[in-house]
């Protein structure tokens, strides 16, 4: 079977878009999505309609749980934008012309954590699936790393962090060099025969110095991360004219940070 595993979209449609139309072209058997559709982004209702029309499996980050429920243990720019997206998809519901096409309720029901066969998927990490955070810098904390490598059976698929890479139980991260131009802008890595934690990156907010939305296609047992150019000045442009929206959410997509 042939995933393509996205994540953290952060209501970027444009971002969305360019990556779906990618992964057209790569014939995949099912497109999975591991969390936060929504949340900083200026379009979070027409992401949280592609990715359910699109993805056979969605998760819930913690993004999402915040636009639903209290949004707790966010800085105040991203309460602020949780509060902001929260209005948006309540705008939405309310229309009678939408009353059969509710996001909240979408959004409401999605899994934490989804298993098959020994692969795990969650957001953050199999310890705490909506909001654990695995850091690069976290292989120097080897007890940690000991802890969650413990609780899956081989290969964990989660997002969270925005930044794409494999950590195997060394514990080592491998972080993939994808090639800033020319018609192969990914790479492929072999999974190790050990376990090992896959973090997809971001579609709609990398924060690893590199702009291109982040995706990756999972075959067999080898992985390709796939870096896909999107205007970002538009949906830059989109953040700037939102006021309860920070600039720098925008500004930090030219740049990938
Ligand atoms: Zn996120």
């Amino acid at each position: 079977m042939k995933r393509a595993i996205i994540s953290d979209i952060h209501g970027n449609l444009e971002a969305l878009r360019a990556v779906l139309e990618d992964i057209d072209q790569q014939k995949v058997d099912a497109i999975y999505c591991l969390g936060d559709v929504v949340g900083y982004g200026p379009n979070p209702c027409e992401c949280v309609k592609l990715v359910r029309d699109r993805c056979s499996l969605v998760l819930l980050g913690n993004h999402d749980q915040g636009a639903l429920f209290d949004p707790d243990g966010f800085n105040v720019g991203a309460e602020k934008a949780i509060r902001w997206t929260r209005s948006q998809l309540e705008q939405h519901d309310r229309m009678p012309r939408n009353s059969a096409d509710q996001l909240s309720d979408f959004l409401g029901e999605l899994p934490r954590v989804h298993a098959e066969g020994d692969l795990l998927f969650v957001h953050g990490s199999a310890r705490r699936p909506l909001d654990e955070y695995v850091f690069p810098e976290d292989i120097y904390n080897p007890l940690k790393m000991e802890h969650i490598f413990e609780l899956f059976a081989k290969y964990c698929f989660q997002g969270h962090t925005h930044i794409p890479g494999i950590f195997t139980t060394a514990p080592d991260f491998i972080s993939p060099a994808v090639p800033k131009t020319g018609p192969k802008q990914e790479q492929r890595l072999q999974l190790p025969a050990g376990k090992a934690m896959v973090n997809c990156g971001s579609v709609g907010q990398p924060r690893d110095g590199d702009s291109r939305a982040c995706y990756l296609i999972l075959e067999d047992d080898s992985v390709r991360f796939r870096r896909i150019e999107y205007p970002y000045d538009i949906t830059c442009r989109k953040i700037h004219s939102i006021a309860d929206l920070d600039n720098f959410l925008g500004d930090r997509l030219t740049q990938g940070r």
